[in-house]
């Protein structure tokens, strides 16, 4: 397994959004703001907070023929009869941001990418290259999926580490705990311009790691988690990123420093090598968010 116990979304239904616009945050970062469709549907909860998307690499007519629960086996079996060129692209993502409707304005979902690979020599993934490119008014859908993110209830203290595709899921975690929370944050990013900062408890310290591109992502972090004070118990762990980061982590906290593995939520969230979903989660019901 290559998750922890997930807490669940308060609706699961597709939802068809409409790109509102793009912004270049960091040489490895775009922002996709997302609204009007059927934005009044989506049930924010916080936190990590992740959803399925479903890109219009076919254009509309291949979103037109997502099924519903195509996160789930039988849905995805559906999803993979769309014929390949018109079959969108389904990827999973956090929300970085979710501002509700008012009097005023219309509610507005940002999705932060981390731009990744290299379009010229073909190894920038799909998700990767549509946020660098995607235009106002393009389509997307989204199904819910709920967090990971999942302490016991009254956790204050919190350890979090990840590489730079957690960086919208740790800044969400540190943005919904309480003012007075306390503990630590790992995060890895490709340069120290990508080390977007966000809000958080004046507790938390946060500490950020820039990798040389000599360096596997999520190895730093990883190694600094060895040397790191844990927070007075109890507290609560998070770790995702790079499957070997996110489980590597949990092994290291859990069979190294004693920590109950009860009291860490870990997440694969992409795979050296390997496009998501992998084949595996693919097979077997593309429930998972990495196998
Ligand atoms: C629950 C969850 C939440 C996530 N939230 C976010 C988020 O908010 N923002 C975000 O940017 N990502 C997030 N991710 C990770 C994202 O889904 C993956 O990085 C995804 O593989 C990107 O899709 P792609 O089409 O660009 O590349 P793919 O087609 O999946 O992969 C193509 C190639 O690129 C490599 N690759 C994929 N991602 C990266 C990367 N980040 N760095 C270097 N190489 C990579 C793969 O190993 C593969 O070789 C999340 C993943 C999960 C499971």
């Amino acid at each position: 397994m290559a998750y922890s116990k997930l807490v669940k979304p308060l609706s699961a239904e597709l939802i068809q959004l409409t790109v509102l616009r793009r912004e270049r945050l960091a040489p490895h970062w775009i922002r996709v703001t997302l609204g009007g469709g059927e934005i009044e549907r989506f049930r924010p909860m916080g936190y990590d907070q992740w959803f399925r998307l479903f890109l219009p690499i076919g254009g509309d007519a291949g979103l037109d023929r997502v099924p519903a629960k195509a996160n789930r086996l039988f849905g995805y079996l559906k999803f993979l009869r769309i014929p390949d060129g018109e079959r969108p692209v389904m990827r999973n993502y956090s929300v970085r941001a979710f501002r509700p409707g008012t009097t005023d304005a219309a509610a507005e979902l940002d999705v932060d990418f981390v731009l990744h690979g290299s379009a010229a020599e073909g190894t920038a993934g799909p998700a990767s290259r549509w946020a660098e490119t995607c235009e106002p008014g393009e389509h997307v859908l989204i199904i819910d999926e709920g967090l990971t993110f999942n302490p016991e209830r009254g956790t204050e203290r919190v350890l979090l580490v990840g590489d730079e595709t957690a960086l919208p899921a740790i800044s969400s975690i540190c943005e919904s705990l309480p003012a007075h929370a306390t503990g630590r944050a790992i995060i890895e990013v490709p340069s120290e311009a990508d080390a977007l900062d966000f809000a958080h408890p004046a507790g938390i310290q946060v500490e950020w790691i820039v990798r040389p591109h000599t360096e596997a992502p999520g190895a730093l972090a990883l190694a600094a988690l060895r040397d790191v004070e844990l927070p007075a118990a109890p507290f609560h762990s998070y770790a995702a990123g790079e499957q070997a980061l996110a489980s590597g982590a949990r092994k290291l906290l859990v069979g190294e420093r004693g920590v109950d593995k009860n009291t860490v939520s870990f997440c694969g969230y992409w795979r050296i090598g390997a496009a998501s979903p992998t084949s595996k989660a693919a097979r077997e019901a593309a429930a998972e968010p990495l196998a």
